[in-house]
């Protein structure tokens, strides 16, 4: 699926997901209203209806009194009609789901006008003994109890209302506890979508972001953790990091070799002049004069520093288009130790510095390190030490053991260098500005060959240096280094 597709996708089923409490609160509305409007037709109407019915009554009994005294025709039609009208009145109240109390009405209705046409005749003709008879016996008790059953009616109407309304408060109290609840799990289900949607977006981006950090610091070792089989632009820009990895790693192993065969190739006219140099001081092309012995001085002290810097350039290229790649072997460290101390114990008497090499209790018998590597490693760093430390001065290597592994200091009370510039000595060709107490000329690749080679075994390198007072390089390295061919390349290629 497409990021778009996706977004898109994630966002519609974030809105359907918001308005389902909606439609449950909407539908809830709508019963609501319907049930306003059948309460509205139904017992609305039936109240007014009983209320007409009682007033109906009254007018009865009213026009009956009226009768009873008047005793005239206009009284009697007057009675006559309020008696039809409360028999319809009777009638009607069939219709509004009180049939029972419509049927006891109607009782009471037909006995007064059953009772009415006897009542009038006797009033009408004076008999008012008869006619009071009639209106005791039968009017009075059949209206009085036609009055009861509507109080009765108007009851139950009463109690079937305040059922109803209770049950309406009820079912818009769970509507509102049903919509509160669907939108509280609506709100969550939206969070949790919005949240794996995000996650789905800002992981891979900031694995490309510390992907992209770490090949701008140099390390193309660097794997994404995007998988493979993503196919969306997410995964498209995943495989474009991974193939511009691969170039830059090509383009610097080519790079690599070019320099490689570049400065192989300058060995060769070095070596002849050097060569040349050497017959020229032997006398085979005639004896030298003065100022000749100086320029060819100077000439084989420059072909010289030409040669180191091409057999270290020579080294760097190498290690780096093999991807640095290590040879560990069992190395017996008391026996490198041994080699170090021997190699260097001539120079420390041809250039009167004390020399010693330190051995703390507790050190491993064995080490496997790439031991061509590692010599030349502290071959450079007592190199440098002897070459800044004046007569009379010490320098010193001290090895003891750490966790897992082994920590070499070198340490001499040289000229020390400028606090600023410490921090850039590990950069190929640079130099301190402290050349002028060197006794010899250097080319600045040394520090930068060896912190690969520290690094490639998996070891740090550091360095502290106060001016005038001394140096001092440390090195520490895991016991075992494994066969590998990752190198970190922690330090800047200019080459
Ligand atoms: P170089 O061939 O110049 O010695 P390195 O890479 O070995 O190159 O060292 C880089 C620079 O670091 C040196 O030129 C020097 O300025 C400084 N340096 C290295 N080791 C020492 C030391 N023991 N004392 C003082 N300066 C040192």
């Amino acid at each position: 699926m497409t990021l778009r597709s996706r977004l898109v996708t994630g966002l519609v089923l974030i809105a359907i997901i918001l308005v389902g409490p909606l439609v449950i609160a909407i539908q809830s509305l709508y019963r609501l209203r319907d049930d306003v409007r059948a309460f509205r037709d139904k017992e609305f109407a039936a109240s007014l209806l009983l209320g007409q019915l009682r007033e109906g009554l009254n007018d009865l009994r009213r026009g009956e009194l009226a009768l009873l005294f008047a005793r005239d025709t206009v009284s009697r039609n007057a009675m006559d009609r309020q008696v039809s009208s409360v028999a319809e009145l009777g009638d009607s109240l069939s219709h509004f789901q009180l049939p029972d109390y419509a049927k006891d009405i109607g009782v009471s209705i037909r006995q007064i006008a059953e009772a009415a046409p006897e009542e009038y005749r006797f009033a009408l003709a004076g008999d008012t003994t008869r006619a009071d008879s009639m209106s005791l016996n039968v009017f009075v008790p059949a209206l009085n109890h036609a009055d009861s059953v509507v109080h009765r009616a108007e009851r139950e109407l009463r109690a079937r209302t305040t059922q109803r309304v209770a049950g309406q408060a009820a079912t818009i109290a769970t509507t509102a506890t049903v919509s509160g609840v669907a939108l509280v799990l609506a709100l969550l289900i939206a969070m949790t979508i919005a949240f794996l949607l995000t996650r789905s977006i800002t992981r891979p981006v900031s694995d490309l972001e510390h992907g992209m950090r770490a090949v701008a610091d140099g390390d193309l070792d660097y794997r994404l953790n995007i998988p493979a089989d993503r196919s969306d632009e997410l995964g498209q820009l995943a495989m474009s990091f991974e193939e511009m990895v691969r170039q830059l790693g090509e383009l610097d192993k080519l790079k690599a070799e070019f320099v490689s065969v570049a400065s192989h190739e300058l060995k060769t006219p070095i070596n002849v002049m050097i060569g040349y140099l050497q017959l020229l001081e032997e006398g085979i092309y005639g004896p030298l004069t003065r100022e000749q012995r100086e320029v060819h001085n100077t000439l084989i002290a420059q072909a010289n520093t030409l040669s180191r810097l091409v057999k270290q350039l020579l080294d760097v290229s190498r290690f780096e288009a093999g991807g640095g790649r290590l040879e560990p072997r069992a190395i017996a460290l008391d026996d490198l130790l041994g080699e170090l101390e021997r190699a260097f114990h001539v120079l420390a008497l041809q250039r009167e510095v004390h020399f010693t090499v330190q051995r703390k209790p507790g050190l491993p018998d064995q080490v496997f390190w790439d031991l061509d590597r590692i010599n030349e490693v502290l071959g450079n760093l007592l190199s440098n030490a002897f070459k800044f430390t004046p007569h009379g001065g010490s320098v010193d290597l001290v090895v003891e053991p750490v966790d897992n592994g082994v920590h070499m200091q070198v340490r001499d009370t040289g000229a020390g260098i400028p606090p600023e510039q410490v921090p850039r000595i590990f950069d190929k060709f640079y130099q301190a500005d402290n050349q002028k107490s060197a006794r010899a000329a250097g080319s600045g690749l040394g520090l930068a060959i060896a912190k690969q080679i520290v690094e490639a075994h998996g070891g740090t390198i550091t360095c502290e240096s106060t001016l005038g007072v001394g140096t001092t390089f440390g090195i520490t390295l895991p016991t075992r280094v494994t066969r590998r061919s990752s190198m970190q390349r922690a330090v800047p290629a200019h080459v």
